[in-house]
């Protein structure tokens, strides 16, 4: 059968006297005629035993179609996607086609190239380097998929990681802000505190003169009165707490009773410390000692490990008595007195270190500083050193102490 003209075929085949009919003598549609057609073709190339009924060729039919349009929403898609990406349409199919040919070219040369170079001339095989070249592509285009995605997950972690950042810091700031806001609610609690504590006691404290001390300060020459008061916690406040007038700076009893007989350094005369006072520097005239706690005098005896004795006229043991009473020594360390002269020590009470002088070896009379010096000396026992080889210290203080007179040679 003569296959129609394309152009004819829609139209003129109806009106062909030699048309085909069906069997009840219609004249088949071109769209029915173009599937009689493509029927025999199928036909014949059915292999002998298959399945050659309409229903398999219009079932396979159906699928064919079906691909073909698949594919051509495929290709509508691609182009779409390439118009949106690069803002212009895909050039032409044949173009795509003769610029992946002269890759292909390009590609071939190099291999053969190198293959020459190497000496491998099987290399050469042209569908072999067509395929290798086909496997080539697929690899570099699926290598850049996998890179587009690692790229965009790249990107996407580095974000949130970003993002996690700035929500650290930004709770970091909160924090800090809720801190400094706290402190300082803190601050002005602390504040209103104290100030309504310094309100209180303002009302609290109404000064009133009464159980004000009457007398009047020295440094203002005599124009200020004193402050103290009897609701004052201190010692000095106690005379005004009994009702008295004056406060103990200012009591009247200050310089009456016992005066310190100690004298005051750099010619200032005697000690003005009185019994009547009522410093605790007075309490030994209180008890009893002719010196004020500053003028105290010690016991100049040794103890047995050689230690100067700690006893002095302030000390409220008996054994301090005799020191009390203006001797060099306290009741422990009494020097033993010669027997000899009772009258004549009588006699001479006013001067008791003189007469105890020569029975007391000059070292064991001596402060732990003076012994220093004689051990330094290298004397091997220190009595028998001569008084001219002790040093004019030593000397000193033996005289101070009484032991030596000062007509003594030395
Ligand atoms: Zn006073
Ligand atoms: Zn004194
Ligand atoms: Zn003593």
């Amino acid at each position: 059968m003569e296959a129609p003209d394309a152009g004819l075929m829609g139209q003129s085949s109806r009106q062909l006297p030699s048309s085909p009919r069906t069997q009840s003598g219609k004249r088949p549609t071109a769209a029915s005629l173009q599937r009689q057609r493509e029927y025999a073709v199928w036909l014949q190339a059915q292999p002998q035993a298959g399945d050659a009924s309409w229903a398999t060729f219009m079932a396979e039919r159906r699928v064919q179609k079906e691909r073909v349009r698949l594919q051509q929403i495929g290709v509508k898609q691609r182009r779409e996607r390439f118009r949106r990406r690069h803002g212009a349409s895909p050039p032409p199919e044949a173009e795509q086609r003769q610029a992946l040919e002269l890759e292909f070219q390009a590609y071939r040369d190099a291999r053969l190239k190198a293959a020459e170079a190497q000496g491998r001339r099987w290399l050469a095989h042209e569908p072999s380097l067509r395929m290798l070249f086909e496997a080539e592509r697929r690899k570099q285009k699926e290598r850049a998929r996998l890179r587009k995605i690692s790229d965009k997950r790249r990107v996407a972690r580095h974000a949130a990681k970003l993002e996690q950042r700035e929500a650290i810091d930004r709770q970091r700031l909160e924090k800090t802000a809720a801190e400094a806001a706290s402190r300082q609610q803190a601050r002005d609690a602390a504040a209103a505190r104290r100030a309504e504590r310094r309100a209180a006691s303002r009302a609290a404290r109404q000064w009133s003169t009464e159980g004000q001390c009457e007398g009047m300060t020295r440094a203002s020459g005599g124009l200020v009165r004193c402050r103290v008061h009897r609701s004052s916690p201190y010692a000095v406040a106690a005379p005004l707490r009994r009702g008295e007038r004056f406060c103990g700076h200012h009591h009247p009893d200050k310089y009456t009773g016992v005066r310190c007989a100690g004298i005051r350094k750099g010619g200032k005369g005697q000690c003005r410390v009185w019994s009547g006072c009522c410093y605790a520097d007075a309490a030994p005239l209180r008890r009893g000692s002719p010196y004020c706690q500053h003028h105290r005098v010690r016991c100049v005896g040794l103890t047995r490990s050689g230690a100067r004795c700690t006893v002095t006229s302030s000390s409220e043991h008996e054994h301090a008595q005799p020191l009390r009473e203006g001797a060099t020594h306290c009741a422990h360390h009494q020097p033993v007195q010669p027997p000899a002269p009772p009258a004549a020590s009588a006699q001479e009470a006013s001067p008791p270190p003189a007469a105890a002088a020569p029975t007391t070896p000059i070292t064991q009379i001596l402060p732990s500083a003076a012994r220093l010096k004689l051990k330094q000396a290298r004397c091997r026992h220190p009595s028998s050193l001569p008084p001219s080889r002790l040093s004019w210290r030593t000397t000193l203080v033996a005289y101070r102490h009484g032991f030596l007179s000062s007509n003594t040679q030395l």
